[in-house]
């Protein structure tokens, strides 16, 4: 890709403009942000925070401590009453102007967010500017969060209101942090809830860069404040302060558990985004051209490390050998690189703890039997970075560990079916339930694989293509609760039902 003089100049423009950004990281720990401001860490704890690219260190971060979070919580209680009781249209207004700032500092962002995470330049940029879209879209949803339902009754008129339900705690991870942050917090600021935001430890940057320009916006000092940190410290202390009144978390299954259990005594209300391994169903009367792009999209891109990606492939044996001989081809042309080369499709994994996840499941699928069929290697890119070969394990049966567990990496498991009902059952084999993907001609099939797979969302003959009005979320040990569109407003605010008297229905009397 880089003899190509135009492509070179516009990496190397890359290069420079990221290292112009991350400038200001560099030097003292990188603080937190509440009530308005820039803070340091109250605590003496920092962690450093490094590129995948060559695993050196950006810059060094505080580690949040219970009284961080305590400040940030506070400083998040006392904004309160005045973000709740500005009228929608005028919060609107304000949230326009941060979708707008996003846009402005979107090259910024998306360079910082390579960086930091190693996901493609050519993904990052359109992340940025979907960040901006969540906000826009949630700011003209502001005015009428609070509306509800009439439900009158013969004596009474009943009618609905939403309110916000208060100071939130929202925990994020890693993977295209920027982007799922916001679509987390802007909800809760067009509800009028407060917010503290605990972003991911491998990835600090954007976080505070979001936290700056919401706040620069003119969303006034304490509706949204950062702590850095680490889960078992950071994230821990938010779940369970007690004038943080809900938490919305991104994240593993397993953390999510934590954090109900974490939350328990305080009575968090919790909303869970949690893993996936959704299967893509390719029956024989598909399009399988278009079905070979969106199979091989929807697990590559990103890095593999996107909570929809399609990480098992089920495909009709009847067409399987050609369909995977199509597959592997492609599969062997991903251009793996660095994250700011426009070139480059697969980027480093974020860092070399999960690069040793990912591959360490070379070594399980060889043991349980299914063949590596491409990659299966760590790529060669500059010997110092997270960098695996996008990689196809085929042959496999439902009960293997390839076929079960989440890799979050650019992995695909593809498992022959023989009819319908078996390719029901091999999806539904597993214990998460975020998305499902099925390409077939056959209008009916559609409609039964819809309702018959168990995830919370079904793309037919698509990607993941997404509309923000509509429901986002998983079943089983994917997640708990929805958002999008107005969904997210049930949880960030609580329904009251008010009732009031018509005329003098009969009273009922006791003690008289
Ligand atoms: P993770 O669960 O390890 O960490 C997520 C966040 O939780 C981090 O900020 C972390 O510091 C914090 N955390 C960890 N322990 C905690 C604790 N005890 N209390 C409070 N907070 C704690 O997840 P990850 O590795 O950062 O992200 C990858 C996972 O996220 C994958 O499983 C992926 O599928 C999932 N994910 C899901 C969705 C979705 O929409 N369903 C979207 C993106 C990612």
């Amino acid at each position: 890709m880089l003899d190509d003089p135009a492509t070179n100049e516009e990496f190397e423009a890359n290069c420079r403009d990221a290292e112009k950004y991350l400038q200001r990281f560099k030097g003292e720990a990188l603080g937190h942000f509440i009530g308005g401001k820039s803070v340091k860490g109250q605590g003496s704890q920092t962690f450093e925070n490094v590129t995948p690219i060559d695993n050196s260190a950006l810059n060094t971060v505080s580690a949040g401590t219970a009284a961080d979070v305590d400040t940030a919580a506070k400083a998040a209680k006392e904004a309160f009453p005045e973000w709740r009781d500005m009228p929608g249209a005028e919060r609107r207004k304000i949230l326009h102007k941060v979708a707008d700032a996003i846009v402005a500092r979107s090259r910024e962002i998306a360079l910082v967010e390579s960086m930091d995470t190693g996901q493609a330049i050519r993904f990052m940029k359109a992340a940025a500017i979907r960040g901006s879209e969540n906000y826009r879209f949630y700011a003209d949803k502001a005015p009428e969060a609070c509306n509800g339902l009439s439900l009158p009754a013969q004596q009474h008129i009943n009618y609905t209101i939403r309110q916000p339900i208060g100071p939130v705690g929202v925990i994020t991870p890693w993977n295209t942090p920027f982007m799922l942050s916001t679509w987390k917090i802007a909800p809760a600021l067009a509800a009028g809830c407060t917010v503290v935001h605990k972003p991911a430890e491998w990835s600090p940057l954007t976080a505070t860069l979001l936290a700056e320009i919401t706040a620069e916006a003119g969303v006034p000092d304490g509706v949204i404040n950062l702590v850095h940190g680490l889960g078992e410290e950071a994230g821990k202390s938010l779940t369970e302060h007690e004038d943080i009144k809900a938490i919305a978390f991104v994240g593993e299954s397993i953390t999510g558990s934590m954090i109900m259990a974490q939350g328990a005594p305080t009575l968090k209300r919790v909303h869970f985004e949690l893993g996936g391994k959704n299967p893509v169903i390719v029956f024989d009367d598909a399009d399988l051209d278009r079905a070979l792009d969106a199979v091989s999209f929807m697990i590559y891109s990103l890095n593999g490390e996107r909570c929809t990606s399609s990480s098992r492939l089920l495909v009709h044996r009847s067409i399987q050998d050609k369909f995977i001989e199509r597959l592997a081809e492609r599969v062997r042309n991903i251009r793996v690189g660095h994250p700011l080369d426009p070139g480059t499709e697969v980027g480093p994994l974020i860092h070399r703890t999960h690069f040793d996840k990912v591959t360490s499941y070379w070594d399980v699928a060889s043991k349980d039997g299914a063949e590596i069929k491409v990659g299966g290697s760590e790529a060669d890119v500059n010997k110092k970075g997270n960098y695996v070969l996008p990689t196809l394990f085929t042959g496999a049966k439902t009960t293997m560990r390839v076929a079960q567990e989440e890799i979050f990496g650019p992995v695909l498991t593809a498992i022959p079916f023989d009819d319908e009902d078996e390719a029901i059952a091999i999806a539904n084999d597993v214990r998460y339930g975020l998305a499902g993907y099925v390409w077939t001609n056959d209008v009916g099939r559609a409609h039964r694989l819809g309702r018959k797979l168990d995830a919370g969302m079904i793309w037919v003959n698509s990607e993941n293509n997404r509309h923000l009005p509509t429901p986002f979320g998983g079943m089983k040990a994917s997640g708990i609760g929805r958002d999008g569109g107005d969904y997210s407003f049930d949880f960030y605010m609580e329904t009251k039902n008010i009732c009031v008297a018509m005329g003098s229905h009969n009273v009922p009397k006791i003690g008289v």
